[in-house]
């Protein structure tokens, strides 16, 4: 089946069952529970290359802790850095930060209205700029992220598959199919049917609302696997009690470069250029992209990290108190390193199962 073989009746029963579809089976998620622009900005961009399992945590402490735009201008990039902490791709916050600021100086402190003049901040692309304009101000503008384009790739058949200018056909073919007198909503369902039906490598045919309208009907050939690459990686937790104080104790942290191509300004356990030759106290899996990284955390004193003899000097270490762990911008390792070794409170939601530690990973 081709698009150009659904009629205009087809298309108005695909939007029909998409939408009746997706009341039934919208997943009850923050974000959902408001159309402020400014928490519908926040969710998108923690939502981009993050599960959404993850964001549900740090959404809704980012939220609490900068309720609006303004607040959100006025803190300092650590503050909002170390909100971040655990979501990874540490830029996507900086330029949430850098707009808010732009917003508030220039342009009196609201979000753009139109999905054209919210192109325009750093780092909103096209699929953000669609998706806040729809959701919050009914802007009939079609979004197109990976499950949507999963979708319609499926839906449009194999043979427009294999064709040159896909995605151009898959432009078109999502602002035909858009419901203009409900663009949000229907964005927001197709989203979810590629991300809870129409699964990359198993999709769910037989409880696919669309599936009468579908040119595979989940036969498909599924894009080849990345690559996983594999690196072994090793750090120091090295602490001391504080002085007079039994149940209090500091950490030694290093903070990585300015001008670090990873995670700039961001703290981390003392990185350790080889194995120690005592057994771990720790090890775990990060997955990172296409990056497993398996990491064995040694307990050692500060001596060691030094040299001994050598007393090379630490640049850029700093010991910090237990109870100031979460006041600052942590990488999602470390974070998860400190949790599992209970040197660093778990979040509540962390305790009760309900959220991941950190953005991806198994603990080993
Ligand atoms: Fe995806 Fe299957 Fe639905 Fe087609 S029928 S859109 S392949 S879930």
């Amino acid at each position: 089946m081709e698009t150009a073989a659904l009629t205009e009746q087809d298309g108005e029963e695909i939007r029909r069952q998409l939408l009746s579809w997706f009341r039934l089976n919208a997943r009850d998620l923050p974000w959902r529970q408001t159309r402020d622009p400014y928490r519908i900005w926040v969710s998108e961009v923690m939502l981009q290359q993050t599960r959404v399992a993850t964001v549900i945590a740090r959404y809704t402490q980012f939220i609490q802790r900068f309720p609006s735009l303004v607040s959100l201008a006025l803190a300092r990039e650590d503050e909002v850095l170390t909100m971040w902490s655990g979501l990874g791709y540490y830029r996507r916050a900086r330029m949430l930060h850098s707009a808010a600021q732009l917003l508030v100086n220039e342009h009196g402190g609201s979000l753009p209205r139109t999905s054209q003049e919210l192109r325009r901040l750093p780092g909103v692309g096209d699929y953000t700029a669609a998706a806040i304009a729809s959701i919050t101000r009914n802007e009939p503008v079609a979004v197109l992220d990976g499950n949507v384009e999963r979708v319609l790739t499926r839906m449009l058949g194999k043979s427009a598959a294999r064709r040159a200018g896909l995605p151009a056909r898959l432009k078109e073919t999502a602002g035909w199919l858009l419901d203009t007198k409900a663009p949000g909503t229907f964005n927001q369902a197709m989203m979810e049917l590629g991300a809870t039906v129409c699964l990359p490598r198993s999709p769910q045919c037989k409880v696919c609302p669309v599936e009468k309208f579908c040119g595979t009907k989940g036969e498909h050939v599924a894009a080849p696997r990345k690559q996983i690459v594999s690196r072994l990686t090793h750090y120091a937790l090295i602490t001391r009690p504080v002085e007079g104080e039994s149940k209090r104790r500091e950490v030694l942290l290093a903070q990585r470069a300015d001008n670090a191509s990873q995670m700039p300004g961001m703290w981390e356990l003392p990185p350790l250029a080889e194995a120690a030759k005592s057994e771990p106290v720790l090890r775990i899996r990060h997955a990172i992209t296409n990056t497993n990284f398996y990491v064995e955390v040694f307990a050692a004193h500060v001596e060691k990290l030094m040299g001994a003899g050598k007393k090379r000097k630490l640049e850029r270490h700093e010991w910090i108190l237990d109870s100031k762990l979460g006041e600052i911008p942590l990488t999602g390792l470390a974070r998860k390193i400190l949790m599992r070794l209970d040197v660093m409170a778990k979040p509540r939601e962390v305790r009760s199962g309900k959220a991941l530690p950190s953005r991806e990973g198994d603990f080993l």
